[in-house]
């Protein structure tokens, strides 16, 4: 995350160091998003509903381009990958033929003192945390100590305390897969206790024992009593492309390999849901399921694994932002899965998933079915189940990662040429919610806001404009900064005569007059999403 970090000069802008400590900066980013109106707590006038959140009016416009480009990139770019809206609602049987009635299960506990509910995985992961911290800590002291002459990787593969460390985060790590692997709740329970792992709030360790928990919500069909009518709301997209994978198929007369894309709701009953957008119990999942022939797998998964992560970067996010962290325990489905993980205020998390998912989903949904779930292939004339590669982002978490990346601080010279502070938020332009402002110089001067209305109507059918002519002029630029307009157009006394403008750039600051004819193209320029591909 570059939120206030670093000093870069950059067109003549300097960016300053704020020296913002990660929490300080994840904070500014959550009041930003409310005080834009990108996000909202959700039932705000009755104190919130814990983990659920409203999109506002800037907060929907950017949501849907980061799912349009998804959408161009994944489906319409690909002649061999289709789309399709499946009902959040299935046949009670699809989850236990997937496996989510008896696995989807995170292992719980409480403390007894403070009544605090915990991830038994996730207590485990923050002490190996800690156990990085303590490392790099370490690192960071001996590179101030031995300056230029320092060599980081002979220091990590020297220096007992960081060898201790790096053994002990090591032998967590392991016991803690074996643990998630075996589905053994004791012996997570016996990892807490050996580590002497505490509780946040009260900083005791008088825990309860760890269960497991299922993540799947639960209702009622309404015409139907008894266990017959329980449905669940989907914890993922996938199983109504599954379950719709013939029917696909057979209508777009597709050949293996080929895949199904969707974008849609999923709810988790998430034990801990904090970290604002990035654990929520209703959130946007866009997946894609890539139908291939049996033996193939390896092969296509490479090929998404490095598809995906090229799509992430296209969008100008700094390498040193995202990494691959491959899974050390496998979900019951997968032989092999990776997360792309991304730096967020709270450190590398994961932002997307890669999985190699066999054809473990068709063939149980055969299974129960009692239905063929099989593929003819005209090739070999033979008749099999294909097997899956998944991509799966989640939308809201490709938000946070965007408003995160995108939210600066930075130093810019006011029109008296004084040293002034401007917060802006520097989405790529096609992501960005709002493309161009037109602003009239005064408000109080019908001439100039008819002018300036004319104009504005002249790019609405083109993209999302905003006309504003209240407050001064450099306030109304300060404030399309903060939602990451890239252009603005003022609308000035000489338009009236030359039927020209001023068109503003959002990061260079560089203002150029030009036809008002001219404005369209070159804000569609700047905005094109096919820039991107
Ligand atoms: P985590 O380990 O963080 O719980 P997961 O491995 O369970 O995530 P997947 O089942 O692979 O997640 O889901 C695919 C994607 O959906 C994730 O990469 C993430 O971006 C998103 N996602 C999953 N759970 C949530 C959630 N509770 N809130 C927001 N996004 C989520």
């Amino acid at each position: 995350m570059h939120l206030f970090k670093g000093k870069i000069v950059k067109y003549g802008i300097t960016h300053k160091i704020r020296g913002m400590a990660q929490d300080d900066q994840f904070k500014k980013l959550v009041s930003h998003c409310k005080e834009y109106g990108f996000i909202f707590q959700s039932s705000e006038i009755y104190d919130g509903l814990s983990a659920t959140y409203d999109y506002g009016p800037y907060g929907v416009e950017l949501k849907n381009n980061i799912k349009q480009y998804w959408w161009k990139s994944m489906v319409q770019m690909h002649e061999n990958i289709v789309g399709l809206d499946a009902a959040i609602f299935m046949h009670p049987s699809t989850w236990k033929a997937s496996g989510h009635v008896d696995a989807f299960n995170d292992p719980m506990l409480d403390n007894k003192d403070s009544k605090k509910r915990y991830r038994a995985d996730q207590l485990l992961e923050g002490y190996m945390e800690k156990l990085e911290l303590k490392i790099n800590k370490e690192v960071k002291k001996a590179k101030k100590r031995f300056g230029d002459a320092f060599n980081e990787e002979e220091f990590r593969s020297t220096n007992p305390r960081v060898l201790a460390n790096a053994e002990k985060h090591e032998t967590v790590r392991v016991e803690l897969a074996t643990a998630m692997t075996n589905g053994d709740m004791e012996a997570l329970g016996a990892l807490i206790e050996k580590y002497e792992i505490k509780c946040e709030i009260s900083g005791t360790a008088n825990w309860t024992e760890v269960r497991q928990f299922n993540l799947m919500f639960s209702t009622q069909l309404g015409n139907i009593a008894g266990s017959e009518s329980k449905l669940y709301l989907r914890p993922e997209t996938a199983q109504g492309i599954f379950v719709n994978f013939l029917n696909v198929q057979k209508s777009t007369r597709q050949k293996l390999p080929f895949g199904i894309a969707q974008i849609g709701k999923a709810f988790r009953n998430e034990i801990v849901a904090r970290q604002f957008i990035f654990r929520m119990r209703e959130f946007e999942q866009m997946e894609m399921q890539f139908f291939i022939k049996p033996g193939t797998q390896k092969e296509w998964y490479e090929y998404w694994k490095t598809k995906r992560l090229d799509w992430h970067k296209a969008l100008g996010t700094s390498p040193d932002k995202l990494r691959y962290h491959d899974h050390d325990n496998l979900a019951h489905y997968a032989d092999a899965a990776v997360d792309i993980e991304f730096e967020f205020p709270f450190g590398f998390r994961e932002l997307e998933g890669i999985h190699s998912r066999t054809d473990f989903d068709l063939t149980e949904h055969q299974k129960l079915s009692g239905k063929k779930m099989q593929y003819f292939d005209p090739v070999t004339q033979e008749s099999y189940v294909p097997y899956v590669v998944e991509t799966s982002i989640g939308c809201d978490r490709m938000f946070l990662a965007m408003m995160g990346n995108a939210l600066q601080e930075e130093t810019v010279p006011d029109a008296k040429g004084n040293d002034s502070t401007r917060t802006v938020l520097k989405l790529h332009p096609a992501l960005a919610p709002v493309k161009c402002a037109v602003l009239p110089l005064v408000k109080n001067k019908e001439v100039l806001t008819d002018k300036a209305k004319e104009v504005y109507n002249k790019l609405t059918a083109s993209f999302n404009c905003q006309y504003d002519e209240k407050d001064a002029i450099g306030r109304r630029y300060r404030r399309q900064d903060a939602i990451g307009t890239p252009y603005c157009v003022t609308v000035d006394f000489e338009s009236l005569d030359d039927n020209m403008v001023t068109i503003r750039e959002r990061d260079s600051l560089k203002q150029e007059r030009v036809p008002i004819d001219k404005v369209r193209g070159i804000v569609l320029e700047g905005i094109d999403m096919g820039s991107l591909f």
